[in-house]
């Protein structure tokens, strides 16, 4: 075993680190409060390609392995989870999806716009009433000859208004029930298809989720992702990989609110001396240091499995499971290390806290991941 990253890895993961502090930093505490969408630090992160790092260098991609990914992931979220989300869902659900599962023509006409940041894509799956039941959903694509209609609502859209480029999941014949659903790619633009107005958010709040609805829109049948009835597997193998992402994510935000408050413990004074020399603070850290180690092992091991061929249902579900309550866990720590001052804007782990807890929910919560788990388990 060799737990020693390469050089490559090293150079991404200072290459994220560098961006998060010169770029994402500034401005964050002022994006979160108007719940504005980092447009800026998007564009600069397609131009240096973390907006596509694992999809094929043929259509713009960095061919990068999926370590490098959540070197990336980690790093960015440490400072700004609203900006990481953007590039997970743009990574991991839309360009991995297109890269792996479209035709040429998809992967010309739609991923290379995507893996640069030109286009920014979105994953439509969640509906108003199928979340973690996703085969209970009422989005119906109707197959008329050349091209299918496509009617329904979708929620909680991440990047919902700023995408241009959609991949959205509906019936194609609701009695074959999850045989009978498939995965489109819709544009914005097209006639019948109206974003809905921006979620206000208790975190993430920088990052753009809307409700979408499709009346009538005409979906060209080249725009099918897969054979028919391919779209539900789709979706799971799509958020299989996703979850890897998103518990990076959460890995990132817990490492971030640690290295903040170990920060903070050596400059702040109570009873005449730093309060990393109170036992009851530097017990706190020791206990955020080794939860963070862990998640990242499971996380690096996820990625792994990923990127070595392995089944990674496993390994992705335990590591976003475990780093989302490591993030929860972490990030309300940090605030109490911090005392007063973690509890206003200025020190960022508010922010931080508010942040962790999405991670327990989207692409999976934390229930729906003891599922996987448990079924996976007993399998055998
Ligand atoms: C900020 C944000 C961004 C999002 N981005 C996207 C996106 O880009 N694309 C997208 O498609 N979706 C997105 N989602 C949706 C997200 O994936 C869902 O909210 C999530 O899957 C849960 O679904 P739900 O909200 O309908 O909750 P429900 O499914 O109604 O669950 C409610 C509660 O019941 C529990 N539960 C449900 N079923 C079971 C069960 N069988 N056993 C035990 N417990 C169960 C759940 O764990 C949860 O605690 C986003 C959500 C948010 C909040």
């Amino acid at each position: 075993m060799d737990f020693k990253l390469t050089e490559e890895h090293e150079m991404i993961r200072q290459a994220a680190r560098d961006f998060a502090i010169n770029e994402l930093k500034p401005g964050v505490i002022e994006r979160d409060e108007k719940q504005e969408f980092p447009k800026e630090q998007v564009k600069k992160m397609g131009e240096l390609g973390f907006m596509g790092m694992m999809a094929s260098p043929e259509y713009g991609g960095g061919g990068m392995d999926t370590v490098s990914y959540v070197l990336a992931m980690e790093e960015l979220s440490k400072i700004d989870a609203s900006a990481s989300v953007v590039v997970s869902v743009n990574n991991s659900l839309v360009c991995w999806g297109l890269d792996t599962y479209g035709t040429e023509e998809q992967k010309k006409k739609y991923l290379s716009k995507l893996t640069t940041g030109e286009k920014i894509g979105a994953f439509c799956l969640s509906e108003p009433e199928a979340g973690s039941d996703a085969t209970s959903q009422k989005t119906t694509a109707i197959d008329k000859g050349d091209h299918y209609i496509l009617n329904g609502t979708k929620n909680w859209i991440t990047n919902g208004n700023s995408a241009e480029i959609y991949l959205v999941i509906a019936h194609t014949d609701k009695e074959k029930k999850h045989r009978g659903i498939n995965a489109f790619i819709v544009e914005k633009g097209m006639e019948g298809f109206e974003v809905g107005p921006k979620e206000q958010k208790m975190g993430i709040r920088g990052s753009d989720t809307h409700s979408l609805t499709f009346n009538d829109v005409k979906v060209p049948k080249e725009n099918r992702i897969g054979e028919d009835g391919f779209g539900f597997k789709f979706a799971m193998k799509t958020l299989a990989g996703g979850r890897i992402g998103i518990a990076a994510q959460a890995l990132g935000i817990a490492a971030g609110a640690y290295e903040m408050a170990k920060e903070y413990s050596k400059i702040r004074k109570a009873f005449g001396t730093e309060i990393k020399n109170h036992q009851a603070i530097a017990f706190k850290l020791a206990d955020m240091h080794t939860s963070i180690e862990a998640a990242r092992h499971m996380v690096m091991k996820a990625a792994w499995d990923k990127d070595n061929g392995h089944n990674y249902d496993l390994s992705g579900a335990m590591a976003k499971l475990y780093a989302s309550q490591v993030a929860m866990d972490v990030t309300v720590e940090a605030v109490q290390v911090h005392g007063g001052n973690g509890y206003v804007k200025e020190y960022h782990v508010e922010r931080m806290m508010r942040d962790a807890k999405i991670t327990q929910i989207y692409e999976g919560t934390s229930e729906i991941q003891k599922i996987v788990i448990s079924r996976s388990i007993l399998a055998d």
